[in-house]
């Protein structure tokens, strides 16, 4: 079958089997050429694997520091004649070269909210890995359910306390318009605390405690997102934020029981706003995004996930010394994105931006490029014309 991008708003219903594949070479490449992470981690969980900065945790600790990984997350596996969603592709482009590198490469396609993802991964460890020295909690979900209740929680993006209206951008038509966000009620602001909250991370924390499966010193981290004043009624004094504030909570909490466990210690990284499947559904984010590309390529400073997080591992996590926190005991990668000169120019290029304009004033170039090569499309080196089967199993 040939196969061809169809975008349907802000998802791509299509995926490109090798173009997904080159996408993963490249991020090896990558982590292989910035060279070997001393006194990185060994068995490592990541918890939202197949994709964005998951995706390049796992890719980073397996061939930067030669770890066993086991990969969660929930992707629609491939049928016969049917694509499936990229996080499949990758996870077998990950675990075929892990394993031709001689690495322990597991994975579980599941539901990682339930109680039996988790006891299927405790399975798997136990089994396969030994104690787990890195716990990486990257979950982007809209929904949860509950596995003590029952219930579905649904997240939204929405304010809090008031409504919200600024520029937003239809990054598939090109529109530039205005968006009026109503505010979340109490039930929309507690849904979506429970479904990007921290209760699930440390839910599975105390799964592995209780099983004595982390090992002396263990880390667990897990990603938050700041970003400037722009955004932050939709983002940071939003849904989204407050269930990051809860995150911060959990953070605390994981870390006082690692520190029962041989000095271990959980934090959370802030991390650069960037193109992935989660971050193209917010309002507002993706202009902002657009521009922040434009100004930070034209600077020599823009990153992409697995850029952004083999420098969290290299400099930070693995470097041996202390972690650099910031005045909450966060961790931030973002400090590229946050320096004031960067953020003057967002400032500064925001309200100039229109329909017109905007190919001239923004990367909404690069955003594109960057969202299709989220599904495996427009890869150097891939024939896009040429016959692919789409139905691939999982090795
Ligand atoms: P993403 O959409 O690329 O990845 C989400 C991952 O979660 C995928 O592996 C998916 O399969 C998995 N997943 C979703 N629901 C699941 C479920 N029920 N069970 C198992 N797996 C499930 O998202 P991302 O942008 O990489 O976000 C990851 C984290 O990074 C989030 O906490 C996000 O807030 C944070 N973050 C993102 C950005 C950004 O700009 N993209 C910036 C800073 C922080």
């Amino acid at each position: 079958m040939v196969i061809k991008p169809k975008v349907r708003g802000f998802v791509c219903v299509t995926a490109h089997p090798t173009g997904c594949a080159a996408h993963i070479q490249e991020q090896i490449d990558y982590v292989q050429r910035k060279g070997p992470i001393k006194n990185g981690p060994k068995s490592v969980l990541v918890i939202g694997a197949s994709t964005g900065y998951g995706l390049a945790s796992r890719i980073t600790a397996a061939f930067g520091s030669g770890a066993k990984t086991l990969g969660i997350f929930f992707e629609r596996p491939s049928e016969e004649g049917r694509t499936a969603t990229p996080g499949w592709y990758n996870s077998i482009a990950v675990t075929n070269a892990a394993r031709a590198a001689g690495l322990y490469a597991g994975n579980l396609n599941g539901d990682a909210f339930s109680d039996d993802i988790k006891r299927q991964a405790l399975e798997m460890i136990a089994r396969d890995m030994g104690p787990i020295d890195l716990v990486v909690y990257s979950l982007a979900s809209p929904r949860r359910t509950h596995p003590k209740t029952g219930v579905v929680h649904k997240s939204v993006l929405k304010p809090v306390g008031k409504s919200f209206s600024n520029k937003t951008v239809d990054t598939d038509k090109g529109l530039v318009s205005d968006i009026t966000i109503e505010p979340a009620n109490e039930a929309e602001i507690a849904d979506t605390t429970a479904v990007m909250g921290g209760e699930d991370w440390e839910m599975w924390m105390n799964a592995l405690a209780d099983a004595k499966l982390l090992a002396p010193g263990a880390t667990s981290v897990a990603y938050s997102y700041i970003g400037p004043a722009v955004t932050w009624d939709i983002y940071k004094n939003g849904t989204i934020g407050l269930a990051k504030n809860d995150l911060e909570r959990a953070s605390k909490r994981i870390d006082a029981l690692l520190k029962t466990h041989g000095y271990g210690r959980a934090f959370i990284s802030v991390n650069k706003a960037l193109v992935t499947q989660a971050s193209s559904a917010i309002p507002v984010v993706p202009l902002y995004i657009s521009i922040l590309y434009k100004i930070m390529k034209a600077q020599g400073t823009h990153e992409g996930c697995i850029e952004q997080i083999q420098r969290l591992f290299a400099t930070q996590m693995y470097n041996g010394s202390a972690l650099k926190f910031d005045d909450a005991g966060r961790v931030r990668i973002d400090d590229w994105e946050m320096k004031p000169d960067i953020q003057e120019a967002v400032t500064r290029i925001w309200p100039t931006v229109t329909t017109e304009n905007l190919a001239a004033q923004t990367d909404i170039a690069g955003y594109r490029s960057e969202f299709m090569r989220l599904f495996g499309f427009g890869l150097p080196g891939i024939n896009y014309d040429a016959e692919v089967e789409p139905h691939v199993p999982m090795p």
